[in-house]
């Protein structure tokens, strides 16, 4: 059975991470903590995807948040 990484909480079997959504919830808050650039790519996608002739631009955002997070993670 798989278990959270983080906490070691029992997971959904249609889960398909191996940590939970508290945990990836709160490592994303800490993500924002101390990066506050990657909230500010965050909260850019976040906005503009309520527009939709914004797609493309909301694309990069995303993108360029996703690029973020991959750095960090591959500290
Ligand atoms: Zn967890």
């Amino acid at each position: 059975m798989a278990k959270c990484k983080q906490c070691g909480k029992v997971l959904p079997k249609v889960w398909r991470t191996d940590i939970c959504l508290e945990c990836s919830r709160a490592n994303v808050q800490k993500i924002f903590k101390e990066n506050p650039e990657v909230k500010q790519a965050y909260q850019e996608s976040i906005e503009e995807m309520s527009k939709p002739e914004n797609i493309e631009k909301v694309a990069n955002s995303f993108s360029r948040f996703m690029d973020a997070v991959m750095k960090l993670r591959g500290k």
